[in-house]
């Protein structure tokens, strides 16, 4: 049972949000259907910000009066807690969800806006020939989530990088930025919601590129478990092993808490059978890290970000 929370927002903090967004802030609304793991409380606020000019104000806002906020991708590598977040959610659409994709004889040239689907940025960029982007085809998200988490496979989203744009509280009309990238993080600072993406690809054969874009695909749905909500990896790999081979070794496939399950087709990935709570999942999450540890020395670090209230 969740109990009773007290909202981040003050009594006029509302009216101050509706009347930039107008209806595209909804207040106490469930996060779970924009998480892929499809759990998730509420948050005090969930704007939904469609040009750079409004991510603007609402940044302006929230510098000014102090208030909490997060920026959601599209929830695809995040355990929000089942009490929710308090503050404001800020999800990006419009006119961030744009990509543009140019070629020259030698080059291809994405510009991705930070809601713009990765899948539809890869098939893109594929269809032109964009050397490399196979490595990103088969990562769900959005392009924003994927340059935070610096994404990928054996290829990784920041090797393409030319150019990022961001807007913060302090700094809230965009502007370029240089972070650099690392095994599923960035040096871009905390408070920085990506607004804008460019990134550079060799030009190859289209038709090799889409090939080899297909067969990972292929290769994904045999080896992960696609068809019940869940949000990828949920562990790093630590140095020179694979997480889900170590938690395969512990045992672990099959555990379960409540409605939660170590996958049986890939021990790295946690499943919702469909009422798994965000507690379960982490209940289930100390649990292996515990049994990995006990039995091979290794404290396995989570890829997967926590935010919000667990109660
Ligand atoms: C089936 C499946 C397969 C996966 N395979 C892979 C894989 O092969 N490789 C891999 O690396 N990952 C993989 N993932 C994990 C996940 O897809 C990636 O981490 C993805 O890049 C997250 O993007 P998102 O938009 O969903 O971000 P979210 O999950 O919404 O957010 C993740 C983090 O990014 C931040 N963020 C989101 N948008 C912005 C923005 N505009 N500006 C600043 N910060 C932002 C959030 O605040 C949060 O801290 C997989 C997930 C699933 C479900």
């Amino acid at each position: 049972m969740i109990e009773a929370r007290t909202s981040a927002l003050g009594p006029s903090d509302r009216p101050a949000l509706q009347e930039l967004l107008g209806e595209r802030v909804r207040f106490d609304e469930p996060l779970a259907p924009y998480t892929s793991w499809k759990i998730g409380g509420p948050a005090d606020a969930f704007a939904q910000i469609e040009t750079s000019a409004e991510l603007g104000d609402v940044l302006r806002l929230v510098f000014k009066r102090k208030l909490p906020w997060f920026v959601l991708g599209s929830g695809s590598n995040l355990l929000v807690g089942d009490g929710g977040i308090r503050g404001i959610v800020v999800r990006l659409a419009g006119e961030f969800a744009a990509i543009d994709v140019t070629r020259t004889e030698r080059a291809v040239t994405v510009r991705a806006g930070a809601s713009a689907l990765m899948p539809l940025v890869v098939a893109q960029a594929a269809s032109q020939g964009a050397v490399g982007v196979g490595s990103l085809a088969g990562i769900p998200g959005s392009a924003g989530g994927a340059l935070r988490m610096n994404a990928g496979t054996d290829r990784e989203f920041g090797e393409f990088v030319r150019e990022v744009w961001v807007q913060t509280p302090a700094k809230p009309d965009a502007h370029p930025v240089s972070p650099e990238y690392f095994y599923r993080h960035t040096t871009l600072a905390r408070d920085a919601v990506v607004a804008w993406v460019t990134l550079d690809f060799e030009r190859g054969e289209a038709a090799a590129v889409r090939e080899e874009m297909q067969q990972r695909l292929v290769r994904r749905k045999r080896t992960q478990p696609l068809q019940l909500p869940n949000a990828g990896s949920c562990f790093r790999n630590p140095p020179g092993d694979k997480a889900g081979r170590l938690i395969e070794a512990a045992g672990a496939k099959g555990w379960r808490e409540g409605d939660a399950e170590v996958s049986d087709l890939h021990a790295n990935f946690i499943v919702n059978h469909g009422a798994a709570t965000a507690s379960d999942v982490a209940r289930l999450l100390a649990r292996v890290r515990r049994e990995v540890a006990e039995r091979f020395g290794v404290e396995l670090e989570l890829e997967v970000h926590f935010v919000g209230v667990f109660v």
